[in-house]
């Protein structure tokens, strides 16, 4: 389903597009209070950009320098050139150890990858025990936003959920009681839990060891009570030194959630004794994604969210409007690279109001991409007819001034004269939510002549 179809779905409930909306809004004002407060913001997101585009320029050799580091701390280094390997990998490393029971923490890749049916379908239980990732997974849904998973569920809808699938009692969607339920049922996954995945927000290349950032500990609370913890990241990861931390971890926090810091920053250097750490590195289209110069810096992306909690296209349409593992303006550069006829619709959800590419920590050009993109899918994907026909009459129409007056003269009259059912019938989505404003007699130009000539 193209993206504006599945978002007429989502704004079918005005009420909780309008509360989506003002809860992402918020997210994006916290945000901007905290950008603020750090002297030399702008020159965080330069700094941290530059970085990203040294280790994209490098990467075969921060890779490796990272491989090596890791290996002489005692972490068992995989590679995985797609989804498949990778889903095998962490496979055979469970199956080494006759792992059944897994708690993961939230890790976009292994959403990507599809771990979760791929481990369940081999007889393996896996918990997602990121509050927000628990709570769609039990909705059996997919994460409507990389930061805030279920950012589109009320917290009646969760009380429901808890009811049907943890036996809670009705709170009339108490917060507080849902979490506290929550932490108890999570708590019993964790200490049956024979391995824990997590992901990897940071990769350092000099030290071998990755950063995990949670909000909830429960990352920190997986692989510290699990004998196993496999770690998965996608290729761009990598930060070049330790201390760069300091530049992705404050710009991190604070696009996000607005937070100063995120509450836990773990820094996983080497196994504990006894235990084993592995760390399963993919690549899964990332290569080709740098092979593309217009696209190659959406790899800088450090997955705030941002992006998304600025558009106003993704506030008022959702998520899972946009049918792929990563959605919002980001999403829609990442997604057309890996099936450009699926995910053509996604670069036309924007306003290209730029406000993305205004917010990203890590400056990525956003919404000149998602231009770009437009170009190619415009030659390479066939059009609907009706656009392909109303685009090729307007583009006549704009590049003749004496045809533009006239339509334009025609069109003005025609909006004068015809009854508003015409105009907003179910042929005009446009019609569909807003009025025309009212039209005026004149265009610009016979009113500035008459106003010259009224001087
Ligand atoms: S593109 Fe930029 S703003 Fe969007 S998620 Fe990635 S880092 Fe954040």
């Amino acid at each position: 389903m193209a993206h504006a179809e599945a978002a007429t779905k989502f704004n079918k409930n005005e009420a909780k597009v309008n509360w989506h909306d003002k809860a992402l809004w918020f997210v994006r004002q916290k945000r901007d209070r905290q950008a603020h407060k750090i002297q030399g913001w702008e020159h965080l997101r330069d700094y941290a950009s530059a970085l990203k585009a040294n280790v994209l320029s490098n990467l075969d050799t921060y890779l490796i320098q990272f491989e090596e580091n890791a290996k002489k701390n005692g972490i068992n280094v995989h590679w995985a050139a797609n989804a498949e390997e990778h889903n095998k990998i962490v496979h055979g490393i469970l199956q080494k150890h006759n792992a059944k029971k897994i708690v993961k923490s939230k890790s976009m890749l292994t959403e990507e990858c599809h771990l979760n049916p791929y481990l369940e379908a081999n007889d393996i239980e896996v918990i997602d025990t990121d509050l927000g990732e628990r709570i769609v997974q039990l909705a059996k849904e997919s994460p409507s936003h990389i930061v805030l998973p279920a950012i589109h569920k009320t917290k009646e809808e969760v009380d429901e959920l808890f009811q049907e699938h943890l036996g809670t009692q009705p709170s009339g969607g108490n917060p507080e009681y849902l979490t506290r339920e929550a932490r108890k049922h999570l708590r019993n996954k964790f200490l049956k839990a024979d391995a824990a995945i997590t992901g990897v927000n940071f990769a350092v290349a000099d030290t071998g060891g990755f950063v995990v950032c949670t909000n909830e500990g429960n990352a920190d609370m997986g692989a510290h009570l699990a004998n196993v913890h496999i770690a998965c990241m996608g290729m761009e990861k990598l930060i070049p030194q330790e201390k760069h931390l300091g530049v992705f971890l404050r710009l991190l926090a604070r696009s996000a959630t607005g937070q100063p810091i995120t509450t836990y920053s773990s820094y996983f250097n080497k196994p504990e004794e006894g235990k084993e750490m592995h760390i399963v590195i993919v690549d899964n289209g990332r290569t080709e994604q740098l092979s593309r110069e217009d696209f190659r810096r959406s790899l800088h992306c450090i997955r705030c969210g941002a992006c998304m909690n600025t558009c106003p296209i993704y506030r008022r349409s959702g998520g899972h409007s946009y049918d792929a593992t990563i959605p919002g303006p980001i999403g829609s550069i990442l997604s057309p690279g890996k099936d450009l006829t699926k995910h053509s619709s996604l670069p036309f959800a924007s306003t290209l109001c730029g406000s993305c590419s205004d917010v990203c920590p890590v400056k990525i050009n956003i919404h000149e991409q998602l231009y770009k993109w437009r170009q190619i899918i415009v030659k390479d994907v066939p059009q609907p007819f009706v656009k392909k026909t109303v685009m090729k009459a307007a583009g006549s129409v704009l590049a003749k001034p004496k045809t533009y007056d006239f339509v334009g003269k025609t069109a003005r009259f025609m909006l004068k004269n015809t009854p508003k059912s015409i105009i907003n019938s179910k042929v005009n989505t446009w019609g569909h939510a807003r009025d025309l404003p009212e039209v005026k007699g004149d265009n610009f130009e016979e009113w500035y002549k008459k106003r010259q000539k009224n001087e």
